[in-house]
Parts: C-alpha cells; sequence; structure tokens
C-alpha cells in the first residue's frame, strides 16, 4: 500500500495523567490488536518505564515533559513487537531471563496486515479481535514515512529480572512475579503496600491470546492462580483499561470455563 494512504498524526503518543506520579501512554493510531499500554511511573530514585510500544516513532524525545533530564529504567513484560518498540531508547533495560535474547534480537516485524502469516491472523480472529486493515497502523508519525522501513530495533538487557526480586524506585517497591502463559518469560510487578499490580500481557480486560508460539495454558492456569492469590486493589495491564480485584477474577473465571468447554483443561 502507498502511504500516502494514511494521514500524518504527529502527536504519535497520546498519555495520560493517572494520578500518584502514574502515566499512562498509548499510541492511538496503531490497530487495537497491537495497541499496548506504556506505563510511566515516578520514583524518587529514579523513574520506571513499563513497556515500550510497537516503536513506530521514537518515544523519548516525544515526551520531554516525561523524560528530559530523568534517570528511566526501561522494563519489557515480555517481549512481543508492541511492547519493547522503545526499550532500546534507554541505558537500562530488564527483562526476564527467558527472554533476553528476543530483547537484544526481536524479530524484524511489519506493519503491513498482509506480512501477518493468514494462520496467525486466523488465532487473532477467533480470539475475538476484530479482522485487521491493510497495515497495523492507521496513520503515519510524519509526512514521508514509508510503513516498509519499520523495524524493531534490539538493545541487550543490562539486568536479567526473576521471580521474588524487587523492582526498587526508593519510594516505592515492587515484587517481580514470573507469570508465564501468554509468553514464557512474562512478568508482573506487585506492589504490596498499595496492592497494584503491573500485569503486562497474563491478563488484561480484552481478548486473551492463548494459542499460539510461546503460548502455554498450563502455564496460564498456574499464573492465574498466583494472580487470583494476591491482595490487589487496582490491575494496570498490556492493553485495555484497567481493573480492580472483582474484574481480574471475573476475566479468569470466564477464561477457565472457555478452556474447559473447549476441552483444553481437564474438569
Ligand atoms: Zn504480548
Amino acid at each position: 500500500m502507498t502511504d500516502s494512504a494514511l494521514p500524518v498524526a504527529p502527536d504519535w503518543f497520546r498519555q495520560q495523567d493517572m494520578g500518584g506520579g502514574l502515566t499512562l501512554i498509548v499510541e492511538p493510531h496503531v490497530d487495537v490488536l497491537m495497541r499496548a499500554n506504556i506505563w510511566h511511573l515516578r520514583g524518587r530514585d529514579h523513574d520506571l518505564l513499563i513497556d515500550g510500544g510497537l516503536g513506530v516513532a521514537p518515544l523519548r524525545p516525544a515526551l520531554p515533559g516525561l523524560f528530559a533530564g530523568r534517570d528511566t529504567v526501561a522494563l519489557a513484560t515480555h517481549t512481543h513487537a508492541d511492547h519493547i518498540g522503545a526499550i532500546h531508547e534507554f541505558e537500562q533495560r530488564w527483562v526476564h531471563p527467558v527472554e533476553a535474547a528476543s530483547l537484544a534480537t526481536p524479530r524484524p516485524g511489519s506493519l503491513i496486515s498482509d506480512d501477518i502469516p493468514a494462520e496467525a491472523r486466523q488465532r487473532f480472529l477467533a480470539a475475538g479481535y476484530p479482522p485487521l486493515g491493510p497495515a497495523l497502523v492507521t496513520a503515519v508519525p510524519h509526512a514521508g514515512y514509508d510503513l516498509r522501513s519499520y523495524a524493531l530495533q534490539g538493545a541487550a538487557p543490562t539486568r536479567l529480572i526473576e521471580a521474588g526480586e524487587t523492582v526498587d524506585l526508593g519510594d516505592r517497591r515492587f515484587r517481580v512475579l514470573h507469570v508465564p502463559g501468554h509468553s514464557p518469560g512474562s512478568i508482573a510487578l506487585f506492589e504490596e503496600a498499595t496492592g497494584t499490580l503491573f500485569a503486562g500481557d497474563v491478563i488484561y480486560d480484552g481478548p486473551l491470546l492463548y494459542r499460539g508460539p510461546g503460548m502455554d495454558i498450563a502455564d496460564y492456569i498456574s499464573s492465574f492462580a498466583l494472580l487470583k492469590s494476591l491482595p490487589v486493589t487496582v490491575v494496570h495491564a498490556g492493553h485495555d483499561d484497567s481493573f480492580g480485584k472483582a474484574r481480574l477474577d471475573a476475566i479468569i473465571d470466564a477464561y477457565l470455563a472457555r478452556w474447559r468447554a473447549e476441552g483444553l483443561v481437564e474438569g
């Protein structure tokens, strides 16, 4: 397709102040399937960026109010294309060891829907996503942007983080949870003091993906049990709106029932 068919959206990112030093950053011109949440949290000793979007436009220069003059750690909850786009822009890059290699050397990726294998597109439809348009974006970040120039930029992690470790911002402390299912090295962050959970893609309030490379139902089930056991007050997930404990439990119960009906789980 010709890129001139797409409008130019110079403000590629949209940010929303969630209160308490938390900012939600989204890419509104990315197809809903790949429109991931980027979370930015101010900390006393350093700030934390949780995930990095699709990498269509550079993040850091776009939002100087968040990043200029600040020490920011970029943490990837997992290494799917829609979560690591901007991680390479930061000096500190944290990821679970199981996905270290795919952060350092991501698969190239594409914004052209025809480049996505038919079998994968069928899985997205079956999960409940609408059919993809011709491209994964409905706008371009600047005039003359060539969709075919898109490529995920890799960068080796600077710290490997595993279950039980603490992400400490000085005034806020998060326990690292290993929550595979959506991907083998998926992590979530839980703050005991407030009940805040940053979940990545192991759960969100939209169509969960559970068939595909790296996805595993048995892993999902044990990760769900861990999530259900936490005294959660709010879940900030990798996609869609944030939600509370009742919704967390309801989403989990609905998927367990669905998997039982599909014969993917015993009992
Ligand atoms: Zn994902």
